[in-house]
């Protein structure tokens, strides 16, 4: 069986910094994806809030760090897929699609999922007409009527991204004003081909072979009416990819998100978490980079236990 000192679970920006901090502080350290490395970063069109990058789009930004981890000597594993965690013993097993491995701490980064809005139409229309992903399917889009759902930062950086595309965008969010952040409203807001659907809740969307219509309905009046769309992009929020963990032991909340302490430390020594799979209540890249960090650095203490590890 393989050992590694410290094995990183998600090649997202927290497992990536996760992997960089491990190798330099001296540890064997192993960072595996069942996707390529980058995460949901990389789907991000622009990233304008991470500091030192005014403005990169979200796969050059992913492809940085990813250079960056693998020059600092970390093996990462692409397209291999973690199926079981057996992380109770003081030595942890990682079983994957291809072999057995041994670590003596584990870092669960193992990131988070796009959630669906669960409407008719919503399935059968997925990859025709419907996306969770606007960097990926948008230039599907040119010229042509596109629909968002949802109220943060998802949806309005889809929109944003997607207006300078589509003829025309429309979002529909079910309250009377946005919970993303106040830079991306006041961007939206000069955007002369996007509009707002203010209490607004999708029922259903439609079509034939590829989406060409979403029935609306406004939560005030209770009036339904018919849209024409080409394209629903449903940005309603992120799930955590927490199963194996949980099977495994870890504890998770109400909503599945890893429960963590300050340090990152979960339920089980010597298992971390880190990003977006955690409870930790902001869900930025910069908070993502400094769980990573602080999860090698603890994996670090509880492995070699150095003189200054309190
Ligand atoms: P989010 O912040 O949780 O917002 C989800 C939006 O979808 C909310 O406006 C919510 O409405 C709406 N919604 C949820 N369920 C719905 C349903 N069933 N039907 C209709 N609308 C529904 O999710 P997100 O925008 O995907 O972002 C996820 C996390 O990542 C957040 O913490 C966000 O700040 C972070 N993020 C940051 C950036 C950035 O800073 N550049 C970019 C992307 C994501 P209500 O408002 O009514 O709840």
């Amino acid at each position: 069986m393989e050992s590694w000192d410290l094995i990183v679970i998600g090649a997202g920006v927290a497992g990536l910094s996760a992997g960089i901090y491990g190798t330099r502080s001296g540890l064997k350290t192993l960072v595996l994806d069942e996707k390529m490395a980058g995460g949901t970063t990389a789907d991000a069109p622009s990233v304008e809030n991470y500091p030192g990058f005014q403005k990169i789009s979200g796969m050059e930004l992913a492809q940085k760090m990813t250079t960056h981890c693998r020059n600092a000597g970390v093996a990462i594993h692409e397209f291999e897929q973690v199926m079981s965690l057996d992380l109770k013993s003081e030595k942890k097993q990682v079983k994957t699609n291809r072999t057995v491995y041994e670590a003596k701490a584990v870092v669960i980064a193992s990131g988070s999922h796009y959630r669906e809005i669960g409407i008719p139409g919503e399935k059968e229309f997925r990859g025709r007409g419907v996306s969770y992903c606007g960097i990926c399917d948008g230039p599907l889009f040119k010229g042509r009527r596109v629909l968002v759902i949802g109220g943060g930062n998802s949806a309005l950086i889809t929109a944003l991204y997607i207006a300078e595309l589509a003829s025309e965008v429309k979002i529909a969010h079910r309250r009377d004003m946005f919970r993303a952040e106040d830079a991306l409203v006041k961007a939206l807001e000069i955007k002369k081909n996007v509009e707002v659907l203010w209490s607004t809740e999708v029922k259903e969307i439609k079509g034939e072979k590829l989406v060409n219509k979403a029935t609306i309905v406004d939560r005030k009046t209770g009036e339904t009416k018919e849209l024409l769309v080409n394209g629903v992009f449903v940005q309603i929020g992120e799930a955590p990819n927490s199963q194996q963990a949980k099977e495994a032991g870890v504890e998770v909340n109400e909503d599945g998100y890893i429960k963590i302490d300050i340090r990152q430390r979960t339920n089980i020594a010597g298992v971390f978490a880190a990003g977006d799979v955690t409870n930790h209540p902001v869900k930025q890249i910069g908070t993502a980079v400094g769980q990573g960090i602080t999860a090698a650095l603890e994996g670090y203490g509880y492995i070699k236990r150095p003189y200054h590890y309190k």
